[in-house]
């Protein structure tokens, strides 16, 4: 295996609309990175410059301690697994997981080695002479990753690889490509726009948006200490709250949004210089409780909708024209249409410049 290494990696498509600006960034050798963000952000662009679909405009890619900005697709020893399968509906599973190899001119027993190996780690023994067609998608996602892994290349790439699967057998396949993941100790390189796969099964994660790197950590700490609005409402589910007002310290912190509303911050960490200050209040549902009305901190807010899902509750309040989303505990199911006394846990808000977006 092998670390794969960007530096100012930028791609200008023909039509000079900049896809990728600045990526810098080092994907350790055997690490899991996952790239995310929305669609459009260039995350494919990024993964398919890496294997060498795609050129690079400028900037250095390295894998292992070769440049590679100019060496073919098949001979930068990387295999990528595609969201699509790109499974050959004519071949059995067994032809399908030795193509390659093949292709490469390994000798026949070799071949049947690794097909043999992969079929063993992937559990595809039993399904080796089925074509595609007659398989689940679970297992043809297993047949794909099984074509990468007869490969034994220096790092794997896989584009999207569950998004065609439903949310049940996704969950499932997440925990099989992260058994596989250790199992090989392998550098994986992993897109997705789904930001609950990045958190996840990323040992770090690239967070991309409109071309530029937003911030790379592990997923706690981007959870935690989001460098900017960006990140911190594109992790978490459902979004971070964010409230645009002006910080008082009269009676507490508080911030005072533009229709006249008071929310109070308790135990808030606010400097001196934001006060008075407009200023983005970043919230996550979580860090909203019920409380009781004179309760220090308390504030009410109108129930609009109750979403239980069994281990816990969401409820869409409103607050003049703020709205606001909780994560309550599965027992606590607040009236529709009724006022309820709610609370923040200061000291967890972030703050945000209004302007920039970056956090302070
Ligand atoms: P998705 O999740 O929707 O696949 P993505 O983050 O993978 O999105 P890319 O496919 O990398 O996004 O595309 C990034 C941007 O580059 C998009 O705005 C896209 O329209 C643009 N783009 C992609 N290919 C080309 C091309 N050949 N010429 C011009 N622009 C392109």
């Amino acid at each position: 295996m092998a670390r794969v290494q960007l530096d100012q990696v930028r791609k200008v498509y023909p039509n000079g609309f900049v896809a990728v600006d600045g990526a810098t960034f080092e994907v350790a050798d055997g690490e899991l990175l996952v790239l995310v963000g929305p669609s459009g952000c260039g995350k494919s662009t990024l993964l398919r410059m890496i294997a060498g679909l795609e050129s690079i405009s400028s900037g250095t890619l390295k894998i292992g301690e070769r440049a590679v900005n100019d060496v073919a697709p098949k001979d930068r020893d990387i295999a990528m697994v595609f969201q699509s399968y790109a499974l050959y509906p004519h071949m059995t599973v067994a032809e399908n997981l030795a193509f390659g190899l093949k292709l490469r001119g390994h000798d026949k027993n070799a071949i049947g080695a690794r097909v043999a190996e992969a079929a063993k780690t992937l559990e595809l023994d039993a399904l080796l002479d089925r074509k595609p067609a007659a398989l689940s998608g679970g297992q043809r996602q297993r047949v794909a990753l099984g074509r990468a892994l007869v490969r034994q290349p220096q790092a794997f790439l896989l584009d999207e690889p569950l998004s065609n699967l439903d949310a049940k057998l996704r969950m499932s396949m997440r925990v099989e490509i992260a058994r596989l993941h250790r199992q090989l100790g392998a550098t994986m390189i992993y897109v997705t726009h789904d930001q609950i796969e990045a958190m996840t099964l990323g040992q770090r994660i690239v967070v991309l948006d409109k071309g530029v790197i937003q911030q790379i950590d592990t997923p706690m700490a981007l959870y935690k200490k989001p460098a900017n609005l960006f990140v911190a409402t594109f992790l978490g589910s459902p979004a971070m709250n964010v409230l645009r007002g002006r910080l008082s310290g009269e009676g507490g912190w508080a911030v005072q949004l533009a229709d006249g509303m008071r929310v109070p911050l308790p135990g808030a960490r606010v400097r001196e210089q934001w006060i008075g200050r407009e200023i983005d209040i970043g919230i996550r549902p979580e860090h909203l409780r019920p409380t009781s009305n004179g309760e220090a901190g308390a504030f009410e807010a109108e129930v609009e909708v109750v979403e239980p899902v069994g281990s816990e509750v969401f409820v869409n309040l409103r607050l003049g024209q703020q709205p606001l989303v909780a994560r309550f505990e599965p027992n606590v199911l607040p009236e529709r249409g009724k006022p309820m006394a709610i609370a923040v846990a200061g000291e967890r808000t972030h703050f945000f410049d209004p302007d920039s977006g970056a956090a302070l």
